[in-house]
């Protein structure tokens, strides 16, 4: 069984309002306020240290500037916007539990037909941290056993279509092989095949006004996609297997490259 267990956490939430570049104005409001009590907390929490090496002793810069970081927090999440936005994030929540939860039978189904995977007999437990769905987050955390989330959204069945997509690199990260392929893969599973098998409609690569797909992805994608399609109407092969032929394939383009919290994985989402 895959188990989400979907949190709200409030530094999960800040630190997102606070790295985020939207123009939304609880976004900008709040920056400021933080900004103005204390700048270097600021600084470490928005995920730009840069003006804390301008220091003479950048070691001691850190220090000052987390030395009052529970007063300086608690003046933070006391404000009236970020309750605001912790109380419709806490909606949020509800919303994409309730979807995953009716969706997880079929979509189950669906997936383990597309990757032609035993993921009926996976037992894997993830915590999804979840954050205003104003402000865009899909990230795994495979060491971690977290997957960031927040998303509008867009089309039908978005939410369980994206958090698919991350368990399947939380499934697949123990691989070797190229990562670059295998999130390709991923992308056609989840984002287009189990897409359109949800919802009934639609096609690859696009749903209504929006565009599907990672721009430097896509392009493989559409390479790839008659041994795509050829592969789901195979049923002795399974993604791996299809990975591991399309690699040597396409060998000078993809390198193999082992999958680790330091190197690729960074660019997932
Ligand atoms: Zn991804």
């Amino acid at each position: 069984m895959i188990r989400l267990s979907f949190i709200v956490d409030k530094s999960f939430i800040l630190q997102h309002i606070l790295k985020s570049f939207s123009d939304w104005r609880s976004v900008k409001v709040l920056k400021h306020k933080l900004w103005k009590r204390n700048q270097k907390l600021y600084y470490i929490l928005a995920q730009n240290i840069e003006p804390l090496t301008f220091a003479d002793n950048f070691s001691e810069e850190l220090k000052r500037a987390v030395k009052d970081s529970l007063s300086d927090l608690s003046f933070i999440y006391k404000n009236p916007l970020f309750r605001k936005i912790l109380k419709e994030t806490e909606k949020y929540r509800l919303f994409v539990n309730e979807q995953w939860e009716k969706n997880y039978n079929l979509s189950l189904m669906h997936m383990r037909d597309i990757t032609k995977l035993p993921l009926d007999t996976v037992q894997l437990n993830l915590e999804v941290y979840i954050s205003h769905p104003k402000l865009s987050r899909g990230r795994s955390y495979p060491e971690q056993r977290v997957i960031a989330w927040a998303h509008s959204e867009d089309w039908k069945n978005y939410s369980t279509v994206y958090l698919w997509h991350e368990i399947m690199h939380h499934i697949a990260y123990s691989r070797k092989g190229s990562s670059h392929l295998m999130h390709a893969l991923i992308e056609l599973a989840c984002d287009n095949e189990l897409r359109v098998r949800l919802n009934g409609r639609g096609g690859y690569f696009r749903e209504g006004e929006f565009d599907v797909g990672h721009n430097y992805l896509v392009k493989l994608e559409r390479k790839i996609t008659e041994e795509w399609k050829k592969y789901l109407n195979d049923p002795r092969t399974n993604v791996y297997q299809l990975e591991r032929k399309l690699r040597s394939k396409f060998s000078e383009e993809f390198l193999v490259s082992r999958q680790s919290a330091l190197n690729e994985w960074a660019e997932w989402h």
